[in-house]
C-alpha cells in the first residue's frame, strides 16, 4: 500500500489521505474514486506522501482509478495550482470547475471511438470493373467511399445498401477515435480564410498589427480603440497568422458579448473549426468542445471567462475582447479574474495575449502606463461612421415628469420625426424602486433584506432586487393604517409606461431582466427593434452592449448620479465607461449620432472631463486620484466576507482576523498593511444574512499575498455559523 492524497471539490482549503492499492497505477492529475464519508466521489490525485498525518488505520483505500494518466495537461495544471495559491482558494475547487460537468462526475475522459466504413481491395476492383452497374445506388455508396471512409450510421447512405455491399465483401468497418483529423493537416491545401470577407486594414490598424505580429513569444498588448476603430478586423487578421503556424487561439469575451453577432463573424471568416462554449451547451457537447480543444481539432475556441481553463493541443495566443468587462472576475465559489490570470497564462506558454476594449479599466492602462504592457492606441472609426455628438441635460433647471425633462423628449420627437431609433437607458428594473406611505414615511421592505422592496405594476407584485423574495401590493400603511400609498423612484416599467402615453405612434420596447424572462422573448424584441417596429427602446444595462441597432441615433442616459456619488471608488469608472459604450452605440452606421446624460450635477468635474475631452482624460484624472488616495491599482486589496444568521458571530470572526493582521504587522514590521473594519457590508443584510466585511490593503502586491499566505498556514476556519469567504482583487466593495 501506497499513500494517494487527494483534492475533492469541497470549499476546505485542505487535501485528503488514502490508501492506494500497489497494483493500481495513477498519476498526479488523475481522477479516482473516493469514499468521502457515506458517499463515493471523484477525487483529484495531487500528491504521493510518504507519510500520512493520519494513522494508517484510519485511512480509507480508495475505490477506483478513473484515470491511469493526468486529466489536466501541464499548462492548465501549473496555471490553476498558481491561481488557487495567489486567490487563496482550494486547489479542488479550482481544479474541479475547469473540467467539463461529465468529467467530473467521473465519466471517461477518452474518446469514444466510432466506426467507419472503407473500400476492401475487392471493393476498390469491383469500382472499375463495371461489376456494380446494376446497382446504382451501391456503385454510388462504393464511390463515395473511394474519397474518404464514412461514419456507419451517420451518412447520407440508407443502411441496407451498406449491408449488401457488405455481404458481398466490397466494404469493411473500422475503429478509431476521430481526432487526427485536423485543421493542420489541411494547412496550404484550403484557404484558410473566406478571402472575400476581410477588409484591408487602414493605416492605424496595419500599423497595430504589425506591431502584434512583430513581438516573439509573450507580450501583453492593451489594444485600446474608439468603438468602431477595426479592433475586431485586427483580432481576426491577428488570428489568421496564429492560425498559419497551425496553433490555437482563445477569444474571451464578456458574458454579454457572446451574441450570434460576435460569433457570426468569426465563423464566417475562416475556413476552420471554431467552437463557441455557450451556456445553453449541454453537458455532452461541452465536452466534446474540451475534447476537440484539448486534441488540436478545433482551431478558435470562443467563451466567456471559464473558457480560460479549456486545455489546448497548442494554444498561439489569447484575445480577450472589452477587458474592461466586469462579468471576466469570478464573483462566487473561487473567485478569480480572468484577464489577469490570461496574462499570467500566456506568460506561461509564452505567447501573446491582447486585450482590446474602448474604455480600457484604470489597471491596465497603469500596466501599460509602466511598460508592462504594450499600448496601441487607435483613435480613429473605421468604417464611415462618425463619433456622436454629447451634451449633459441640467435636471435642475426643468420640469421633469417621468424622469423625462422638457429637452429629452423635445430632442426625441427631432429624432423619430427622422425616423429614426431612439434607445433609452436606466439601469433599474421594475415601475418603481420605493413603495412609501404619504402620511407617515413608512417604506415596504424585505423582511429578509431590509432594503425597500421594489414596486412591479404589471405582474402586481413586490420583489426584493438582493433576494428575490415578494409578496402582494400592500394596501395599507403597516404603521398607521393609511391607504394612501405612494412610489417614489423611477423604474424601466414606469418609464415605458409614460413613453407609450407620450409617444403613442412609435411602438416602445423594454428590454431588461423582467420582460425577456420567457425563453425566446429577448430574441423577439430585438427582431421588433431590427424591423423598426419599434422605435423607442429601453434598456437596463444588458441593452449596451453586444447588440448592433444601425437606426438608433439619439441614446440618453435617464439619470447618472448614484453612479457620482457612490460608496464603491469604481462606480465613476463603470459610468465612463458605460457612457462610452453607449454613445457608440448611436450613429453606429452612416447617420450623425447624439448622446444625452440627464443629470442634477452637469458642474460635476467627471462629467466635465469625460464629455470634453473624452474617457482618456477621464482615465488620467481618475488614475491621479487613485494614486494620491492610495487606491488600486496603486495598492493591492483582499476583502473578507462573512456572512451568517447571527450578526454578532460573523461581526465576532472577521474581528478576530483583523487582530491576526494587526499582529502580523508588528510583528512583520509591515506598517502599510492597511486593515479596514470589522464592518458591515454594504448590503448588511441579504437573504436573513448578516454580512461583514474586512479589507486589507497594501502598497505591495507581493507582501498582501504573504500576509493571506501565512494567515492560511496559521488559521483554520471551523465555524459552521458563519460563512467566511475571501475575495483577492476584489471588483466590489
Ligand atoms: P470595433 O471592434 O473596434 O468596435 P469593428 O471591427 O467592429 O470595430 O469595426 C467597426 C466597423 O468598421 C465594422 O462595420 C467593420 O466592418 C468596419 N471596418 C473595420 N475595419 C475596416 C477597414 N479596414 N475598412 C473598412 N471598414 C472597416
Ligand atoms: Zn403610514
Ligand atoms: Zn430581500
Amino acid at each position: 500500500m501506497k499513500f494517494i492524497r487527494v483534492a475533492l471539490a469541497v470549499p476546505l482549503m485542505r487535501f485528503f489521505d488514502y490508501l492506494l492499492p500497489d497494483e493500481l497505477s495513477v498519476e498526479v492529475g488523475s481522477r479516482v474514486w473516493v469514499p468521502f464519508g457515506r458517499q463515493k466521489r471523484v477525487a483529484i490525485a495531487v500528491d504521493f506522501p510518504v507519510r500520512s498525518e493520519l494513522p494508517v488505520n484510519q485511512l480509507k483505500q480508495i475505490t477506483a482509478v478513473l484515470d491511469e494518466k493526468t486529466i489536466f495537461n501541464a499548462p492548465t495544471w501549473t496555471l490553476l495550482n498558481w491561481a488557487a495559491g495567489y486567490y487563496q482558494a482550494p486547489l479542488g475547487d479550482a481544479l474541479f470547475s475547469a473540467l467539463p460537468v461529465k468529467l467530473r462526475n467521473g465519466e471517461s475522459a477518452v474518446k469514444k471511438s466510432k466506426t467507419f466504413w472503407k473500400l476492401t481491395a475487392l471493393g476498390e476492383q469491383a469500382l472499375t470493373d463495371g461489376s456494380l452497374n446494376r446497382a446504382k445506388k451501391q456503385a454510388e455508396a462504393a464511390k463515395a467511399l473511394s474519397l474518404a471512409p464514412l461514419e456507419k450510421g451517420n451518412n447520407a447512405f440508407a443502411a441496407g445498401i451498406w449491408s449488401a455491399l457488405k455481404e458481398k465483401a466490397l466494404i469493411t468497418e473500422f475503429e478509431q477515435t476521430v481526432e487526427s483529423v485536423s485543421w493542420q493537416k489541411t494547412l496550404g491545401e484550403l484557404p484558410l480564410t473566406k478571402a472575400k470577407n476581410r477588409l484591408t486594414l487602414n493605416k492605424q490598424q496595419a500599423l497595430a498589427l504589425s506591431r502584434l505580429l512583430f513581438q516573439q513569444g509573450f507580450r501583453a498588448f492593451l489594444l485600446d480603440g474608439v468603438t468602431g476603430s477595426g479592433k475586431t478586423e485586427i483580432y481576426l487578421q491577428f488570428i489568421e497568422e496564429t492560425l498559419k503556424k497551425g496553433r490555437q487561439v482563445l477569444v474571451l469575451v464578456p458574458e454579454i458579448g457572446l451574441t450570434p453577432q460576435t460569433v457570426n463573424r468569426f465563423q464566417a471568416r475562416f475556413n476552420v473549426e471554431i467552437d463557441v462554449l455557450h451556456s445553453n451547451l449541454n453537458d455532452s457537447q461541452r465536452l466534446q468542445v474540451w475534447q476537440r480543444a484539448r486534441s488540436g481539432q478545433s482551431a478558435v475556441i470562443i467563451g466567456t471567462r471559464s473558457a480560460l481553463f479549456t486545455q489546448f493541443h497548442d494554444l498561439g495566443a489569447i484575445i480577450l475582447d472589452e477587458e474592461h468587462d466586469a462579468s471576466f472576475k469570478q464573483q462566487d465559489g473561487w473567485r478569480y479574474h480572468a484577464r489577469d490570470l490570461a496574462v499570467v497564462y500566456a506568460k506561461q506558454l509564452n505567447i501573446p495575449v491582447i486585450l482590446g476594449s474602448a474604455t480600457p479599466s484604470l489597471e491596465s492602462l497603469h500596466n501599460a502606463n509602466q511598460g508592462k504592457y504594450t499600448h496601441i492606441i487607435l483613435s480613429q472609426r473605421a468604417g464611415r461612421a462618425t463619433a456622436a455628438h454629447s451634451r449633459l441635460i441640467d435636471l435642475k433647471k426643468q420640469s421633469v415628469v417621468n424622469g423625462l425633462s422638457g429637452e429629452l423628449l423635445r430632442k426625441m420627437d427631432e429624432h423619430l420625426q427622422k425616423g429614426n431609433q431612439v434607445l433609452l437607458f436606466l439601469n433599474r428594473r421594475g415601475f418603481a424602486p420605493v413603495l412609501l406611505c404619504h402620511e407617515c414615511g413608512w417604506i415596504a421592505t424585505c423582511s429578509h433584506c431590509d432594503k425597500p422592496l421594489t414596486y412591479h405594476q404589471q405582474q402586481r407584485v413586490m420583489r426584493c432586487h438582493h433576494c428575490a423574495s415578494q409578496r402582494p401590493i400592500p394596501m395599507q400603511c403597516a404603521d398607521c393604517g393609511s391607504t394612501h400609498l405612494v412610489t417614489t423612484g423611477l423604474g424601466t416599467e414606469q418609464l415605458e409606461k409614460a413613453l407609450k402615453a407620450r409617444f403613442p405612434q412609435y411602438g416602445v420596447t423594454r428590454i431588461d431582466r423582467d420582460s425577456t424572462a420567457r425563453k425566446g422573448k429577448l430574441e423577439n424584441h430585438l427582431n421588433n427593434i431590427k424591423q423598426g417596429k419599434s422605435r423607442i427602446l429601453i434598456g437596463t444595462q444588458m441593452l449596451a452592449k453586444g447588440h448592433h441597432f444601425p437606426d438608433v441615433t439619439l441614446v440618453a442616459l435617464i439619470n447618472v448620479d448614484s453612479s457620482l456619488f457612490s460608496m464603491d471608488f469604481r462606480a465613476e469608472e463603470r459610468l465612463a465607461q458605460l457612457y462610452v459604450q453607449v454613445a457608440g452605440r448611436a450613429g453606429r452606421a452612416e447617420k450623425q449620432g447624439e448622446v444625452l446624460l440627464q443629470t442634477h450635477y452637469p458642474e460635476h468635474p467627471l462629467l466635465q472631463r469625460l464629455l470634453h475631452e473624452g474617457y482618456a482624460a477621464f482615465a488620467r484624472d481618475a488614475l491621479q486620484m487613485r494614486h494620491a488616495m492610495g487606491l488600486p491599482p496603486f495598492s493591492s486589496q483582499a476583502l473578507f466576507k462573512a456572512q451568517s444568521r447571527q450578526s454578532e458571530a460573523a461581526e465576532q470572526l472577521l474581528t478576530r482576523i483583523a487582530d491576526y493582521f494587526q499582529q502580523w504587522k508588528q510583528v512583520k514590521n509591515q506598517p502599510h498593511l492597511q486593515i479596514l473594519g470589522a464592518m458591515p457590508a454594504p448590503f448588511a443584510k441579504k437573504a436573513d444574512q448578516f454580512r461583514w466585511q474586512l479589507l486589507l490593503q497594501h502598497p505591495s502586491r507581493i507582501e498582501l499575498q504573504r500576509a493571506l499566505a501565512d494567515f492560511h498556514r496559521d488559521w483554520e476556519h471551523k465555524s459552521s455559523q458563519v460563512r467566511l469567504n475571501l475575495d483577492v482583487d476584489p471588483q466590489d466593495l
